[in-house]
């Protein structure tokens, strides 16, 4: 028989029992909350850090000059010749374009420096709204002409001096000065508008039976301002580079006077690279260089740059058409 004092056990023991599990359930409970808690955090923190890398790409993509060669991943440079040694690699990756320039090297007793000009900018893309200049009259056949940088893009400066307008000014005595000479000639800018690395080299690439390419350039370093000068070319190894280079800087340091620093192959330009014909781009002086930099700002000067680079392809052309 049970005593009711048997049952009051029973009873009591489930009854702690109970209490036991409750504290266990609550105690679960509090954990899951603070799991939850703690993931829900970790995904906000995450969202807002994709959100901020967003915003922070979108106004990098948005901005001009400077930027625009350094957010190019893996840009590679890869050295083909002896003219220029493996320093240029680290050039390159440092600041490019307004600063244009990042080192310099001895080579062969002459000083080689370098800019991040014309480094592939997949990224962006060509103006559409581009002013391009065709002579429809063929008489020695067609060159093209490209006045780096311009519009956003003011490429590298020496105070008010800025490498878009020079590079414009050049390449506009050019055009001239080959319609004299009885060339057509087409221009990738005639005026002040920002035209994509790839656009440029499409649209040279879209013209019939283009004889030469020469795209103009003007050089900078950040240290040895004073004693760093000269003219110097960059190609690309196809069919009539070498030598169209090798001509258009020799040419323009005779007329001119300037230094020469000869010329290089250089695989990641675009304008040279990308495009189909004999190509060079010609970086004509040093803005960095205060002396060099008012010669070449002034018209007397930029004439005889054209002059020269013409009398370059005059010579090219004969010998290779
Ligand atoms: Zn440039």
């Amino acid at each position: 028989m049970y005593s009711g004092r048997d049952d009051d056990y029973y009873d009591r023991r489930d009854e702690a029992e109970l209490r036991k599990q409750f504290r266990r359930r609550l105690r679960l409970k509090r954990f899951l909350a603070a799991l939850i808690l703690v993931l829900g955090a970790a995904l906000v923190c995450f969202l807002l850090f994709l959100l901020g890398k967003g915003i922070v790409s979108f106004f990098k993509s948005g901005s001009s000059g400077s930027e625009y060669v350094e957010e190019v991943p893996g840009v590679q440079l890869e050295v083909v010749d002896n003219v220029f040694t493996p320093e240029d690699l680290l050039r390159l990756f440092g600041k490019a374009d307004t600063a244009d320039s990042t080192g310099t090297v001895d080579n062969n007793g002459a000083d080689s420096t370098g800019t991040g000009d014309a480094v592939d900018n997949t990224g962006q893309t060509g103006n559409t709204d581009t002013e391009v200049t065709t002579d429809t009259e063929r008489h020695l056949g067609l060159i093209a002409i490209d006045a780096g940088h311009g519009g956003m893009d003011s490429g590298t400066y020496n105070g008010e001096i800025l490498e878009k307008n020079i590079n414009l000014q050049i390449a506009l005595k050019l055009r001239d000065e080959l319609k004299n000479r009885g060339y057509s000639v087409y221009m990738t800018r005639d005026d002040d508008t920002y035209v994509g690395l790839q656009k440029r080299a499409e649209l040279v690439n879209s013209q019939d039976n283009v004889l030469a390419f020469v795209s103009i350039h003007q050089n900078a370093v950040d240290s040895d301002k004073s004693s760093i000068y000269g003219i110097e070319g960059w190609t690309y190894k196809r069919e009539g580079c070498g030598e169209l280079a090798e001509l258009v800087v020799n040419h323009v340091c005779d007329i001119t006077g300037a230094k020469n620093r000869g010329y290089a192959f250089k695989t990641n330009l675009v304008v040279t690279s990308k495009t189909t014909m004999p190509a060079v781009l010609l970086e004509c002086g040093f803005l960095s260089n205060d002396d060099e930099c008012a010669k070449l700002a002034s018209e007397d000067y930029q004439k005889l740059i054209a002059r020269g680079i013409a009398d370059a392809i005059d010579e090219f052309t004969k010998t290779h058409y």
